[in-house]
């Protein structure tokens, strides 16, 4: 047996503040997934993670993500990869080639495109549903309202669904929103939650989040 690789400074940081929030929530640990959100980061400031034994990670982008993984991925077994950012239709086909969980679905259009693109590409790449949580007319996500119709377009289309992800308003008090979320997706019988970054994953952990995405609080801040 060989004994696990050591964690760079940050990434220590993060296991314990996720290890305190599971404390004090009475949760287990290995049930919080921490995405490493890699968006414009360069392969060099990637490998260090890798190095260290973590293996999931966020792409907001799925050029950026075409561009950049392949070469890491090679060198490398077990990548998941995640993208947790909005997803335009006609890209749908690639991103379900290149990604392992899709976070962005939050339309009807979208869930006729990802159907159609897992079926051709034979990848059933698991989605989260995302919720426009503050309903925030700029921002994307399906609103709270219409949620009910989208969960089930998904599931007739076959889509294998694991959760709701949200991004909520900036600059206030996200456990409410956190909270609205699992509500949310006890209502609808789904069992995961992206929710939480940087600045208030021990929140959203102790809110429930099976999925946090975290990248300035692993990388530093971004350009
Ligand atoms: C960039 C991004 C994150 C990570 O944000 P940090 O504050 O850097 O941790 C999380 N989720 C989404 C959807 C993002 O676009």
């Amino acid at each position: 047996m060989t004994s696990a690789p050591p964690l760079t400074p940050e990434l220590a940081q993060v296991h314990s503040a996720i290890a305190r929030a599971c404390k004090a929530s009475r949760r287990a640990a290995q049930d919080v997934t921490l995405i490493a959100v890699s968006k414009t980061r360069s392969a060099e400031d990637i490998l260090p993670l890798i190095h260290a034994g973590h293996r999931v990670f966020g792409e907001n982008r799925v050029e950026e993500a075409r561009d950049k993984w392949p070469s890491l991925r090679a060198d490398c077994d077990g990548i998941e990869l995640h993208l947790i950012g909005q997803l335009q239709s006609k890209k749908a086909e690639d991103a379900v080639a290149i990604f392992d969980v899709i976070h962005a679905l939050d339309r009807l259009s979208l869930v006729t495109a990802l159907s159609k693109a897992m079926a051709k590409t034979a990848r059933h790449v698991p989605c989260f549903i995302q919720v426009n949580i503050g309903e925030e007319p700029q921002k994307g996500g399906c609103m709270p309202g219409k949620l009910g119709p989208l969960i089930e377009a998904a599931r007739a289309a076959g889509i294998p669904l694991l959760g709701l992800m949200c991004i909520p308003p900036a600059d206030i008090e996200a456990a409410p929103f956190f909270a609205f979320l699992g509500k949310l997706a006890d209502q609808h019988g789904l069992p995961a939650l992206s929710m939480g970054m940087s600045g208030d994953y021990e929140t959203a952990i102790m809110l429930g989040a099976s999925h946090i995405r975290v990248g300035t609080a692993l990388f530093g801040p971004r350009a």
